[in-house]
C-alpha cells in the first residue's frame, strides 16, 4: 500500500482521538414526546448545581421483611445477580420503544457549532468493580468546577443508570469511569482504552448533559455500541500502537498489515461485528469518505460532509452516523436497541437489521430494553 504521509498523519490524528460521541449540540426537547423527566435542581446548600439525571423515586430499598423483591413494581421480577427489578417477559419493549420514539431526530442540529463548546475538563476517575465504583482520583480543577467535581451523589446516580442498563457480564472489560465536563451541550459521553491497559476500557460521562433521559439513554447505548464492537474479543489489540502513541510508523505498519479494518485500537477480526458491518456497507463509499476526512479546514470539511450526506439520507440512520465507520455501527446499534424492527429495505434500515442476524445481540437488546425501562419509569 502506498503511503501518503500527510494523509496518514491526519488520519492518525483523527483515529487516536478518543471516541467522543453523540455530542449534544444545542437545545433539544422541542421534538421530544415522552418521557419528560422532572427537572432536578440540587439546591439546598445554595451551590448552583447542573441539571442531571434525576434521582430514582425509590432507591431499591428492600421492604421491612428484608425481601428485595418487595421493591419490584407489578409485572417485574427480582434479579438477584444485578439486584434489580425489571420485566423479563418482553412486555417492556413496546413501552420503552414509545418512550424512545424520536430520539434520533437530530435534523436541526448543526455539528459545525461544536467549536463553541467549552474545553473538556476531567473531574474525577473511579475504579469499577462489578456494579460498584470506588477509589475516586480527583483532578486539579478550578474553583468553579469544584461543586460538580465533589458531587459524588450525582456521579453515583449517573453510574448507577449505566451499570443497571448494561449487564455486568457484558462490560467486564470496562474498568474505569471518568466524570468530565465541557459545560452544557458539547460531548455527553465517550469511551476509550484506559491509559495503561489496552485491554481495559473507560466510560466517560459529562453529568451536565444528563438531564434529558431520552438523549442520555440513547447516548449510553451508543457508547456501549463502541465497547461491544471494539473490545479485544472483536478487535485484536495492537500493543505496538498503544504503547507508542507518538510513533507514526507503528500506526502505519499496523494499518498496512491489517487485511480487514484497522480501527485505531487494532485490526478487526474477520468475523467481528465491526468488520462484517464495514465489509457490507463501507467498502464502496470508503474512498469517497476518506477524501473528505483529509480536508483540514473545518468549514470546507463540513461543507463536503453535507454534500456527501445529500442524497444519502436513506443510507445512514442519523447524520452523525456518517462521521466514520465506527460511529455508523454505534449509531445503527443504538437505533437497533431503541427502535422497532425496520420493515423497509433502505440501506439505513438494513444497517439496523444487520444486528438481528446475531441471536446473542437480539437477546442483549431485550435485556437492555427491560433494564432501561425499569430505570426510566423510576425517574418519572
Ligand atoms: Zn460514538
Amino acid at each position: 500500500m502506498r503511503k501518503n504521509w500527510q494523509i496518514k498523519v491526519f488520519i492518525l490524528t483523527v483515529a487516536v482521538t478518543l471516541i467522543a460521541c453523540q455530542a449534544v449540540m444545542g437545545p433539544v426537547g422541542d421534538d421530544i414526546t415522552i418521557p419528560s423527566p422532572p427537572t432536578h435542581d440540587a439546591e439546598g446548600d445554595g451551590a448552583e448545581m447542573p441539571n442531571t439525571v434525576p434521582p430514582p423515586t425509590e432507591a431499591g430499598d428492600v421492604g421491612e421483611s428484608g425481601n428485595p423483591a418487595e421493591s419490584c413494581f407489578e409485572g417485574e421480577s427480582y434479579h438477584p445477580e444485578s439486584e434489580l427489578c425489571y420485566r423479563d417477559d418482553g412486555s417492556a419493549e413496546p413501552l420503552f420503544l414509545t418512550m424512545m420514539a424520536g430520539v434520533t431526530d437530530y435534523s436541526d442540529e448543526d455539528f459545525s457549532d461544536a467549536e463553541e463548546v467549552g474545553e473538556e475538563e476531567n473531574l474525577v476517575k473511579y475504579t469499577i468493580t462489578g456494579n460498584e465504583i470506588s477509589a475516586p482520583e480527583y483532578e486539579d480543577v478550578s474553583a468553579e468546577l469544584k461543586p460538580l467535581q465533589e458531587n459524588g451523589e450525582v456521579h453515583e446516580r449517573v453510574w448507577d443508570f449505566f451499570s443497571a442498563v448494561i449487564p455486568q457480564e457484558r462490560r467486564d472489560f470496562v474498568s474505569n469511569y471518568l466524570v468530565f465536563t465541557d459545560g452544557k451541550n458539547g460531548t455527553l459521553a465517550a469511551v476509550e482504552q484506559t491509559q495503561t491497559d489496552p485491554y481495559a476500557w473507560m466510560i466517560e460521562i459529562d453529568p451536565e448533559d444528563t438531564a434529558d433521559m431520552q438523549d442520555f439513554t440513547f447516548t449510553l447505548i451508543h457508547e456501549y455500541g463502541h465497547l461491544l464492537t471494539l473490545n479485544s474479543e472483536q478487535v485484536k489489540v495492537d500493543e505496538a500502537v498503544f504503547y507508542n502513541p507518538e510513533d507514526d510508523n507503528a500506526y502505519f505498519d499496523a494499518e498496512d498489515n491489517c487485511t480487514t479494518y484497522f480501527t485505531g485500537e487494532g485490526c478487526a477480526n474477520s468475523s467481528s461485528y465491526f468488520y462484517l458491518f464495514y465489509d457490507e456497507y463501507w467498502t464502496d463509499i470508503y474512498n469517497e469518505w476518506l477524501d473528505i476526512e483529509m480536508i483540514e479546514d473545518d468549514y470546507a470539511y463540513y461543507d463536503a460532509l453535507d454534500e456527501f450526506w445529500a442524497g444519502r439520507e436513506d443510507e445512514f440512520v442519523t447524520e452523525y452516523a456518517m462521521t466514520n465507520p465506527g460511529e455508523d455501527i454505534a449509531e445503527s446499534w443504538a437505533v437497533f436497541v431503541t427502535h422497532p424492527k425496520p420493515a423497509g429495505n433502505t440501506i439505513a434500515e438494513e444497517k439496523v437489521l444487520f444486528f438481528y442476524q446475531f441471536p446473542e445481540l437480539v437477546e442483549l437488546r431485550s435485556e437492555i430494553i427491560a433494564r432501561a425501562y425499569s430505570r426510566l419509569i423510576r425517574m418519572q
